[in-house]
């Protein structure tokens, strides 16, 4: 497993708030982390089949484009009863004809389908975040976090985003949207696959 030692690294992300989560995280190990924001770089078509496949396009196009080291994450919400949907499109399913994102209405969508397919409760899903730090020799390492669990309807609790009032994680009584940030964070797919980054990459 290939070390990241100090230096510049970049995230491949517009997401300010998955920057700033990334940012502190690496800080201890003398990474300075920048965004395709901060560098005017696009984002490219997530056009992958599988959250690894689609963290690999990100990293590498970041690569290609500075040629710097880059992480990216891919990540979403898979449903056992409805095939693995909505998956790789967790985003997709949240969005409206004028660009913005309006997860509840993606989620009275999951729930209209698991009740029109008829599957029996429990509803099992789980998230998954694949990370790809990626160098410009072409070498590449990937880690993958998941947290199993099941879909509750009415979805519980306004303190995450996306999907997570209506995912209870196994184990726990309460809903990913009910439970406080570092809690979430300790046992959430990102945190996960964040843990085998930094074992793997930093510790
Ligand atoms: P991406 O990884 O930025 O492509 O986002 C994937 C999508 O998956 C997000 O927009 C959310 O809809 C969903 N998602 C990923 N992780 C979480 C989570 O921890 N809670 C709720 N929804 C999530």
């Amino acid at each position: 497993m290939r070390r990241l030692d100090g230096g510049r690294l970049l995230v491949a992300t517009h997401n300010r708030g998955k920057l700033e989560e990334i940012a502190a995280l690496l800080k201890p190990y003398g990474i300075f982390a920048t965004s395709n924001a901060d560098h005017g770089l696009p984002e490219p078509p997530e056009t992958g089949t599988t959250f690894i496949e689609n963290a690999r396009i990100k990293a590498h196009a970041g690569v290609a484009a500075l040629g710097i080291p880059t992480l990216s994450d891919d990540s979403g919400l898979s449903i056992a009863a409805l095939g693995g949907a909505p998956g790789v499109y967790s985003a997709d399913w949240a969005e409206q004809a004028d660009g913005s994102r309006d997860f509840a209405a993606a989620m009275r969508r999951i729930h209209a389908e698991l009740v029109e397919s008829r599957a029996p409760t429990p509803w099992l899903a789980r998230f998954t975040c694949a990370l790809v730090l990626a160098w410009p020799d072409g070498h590449e390492e990937v880690f993958e976090g998941h947290v199993p669990g099941r879909i509750v309807w009415p979805g519980r609790g306004d303190r995450g985003h996306g999907y997570d009032p209506i995912f209870l994680p196994d184990g726990f009584d309460l809903t990913f949207g009910e439970m406080d940030r570092w809690e979430k964070n300790r046992l959430s797919h990102r945190g996960r696959a964040f843990a085998q980054l930094v074992a793997g990459c930093l510790g």
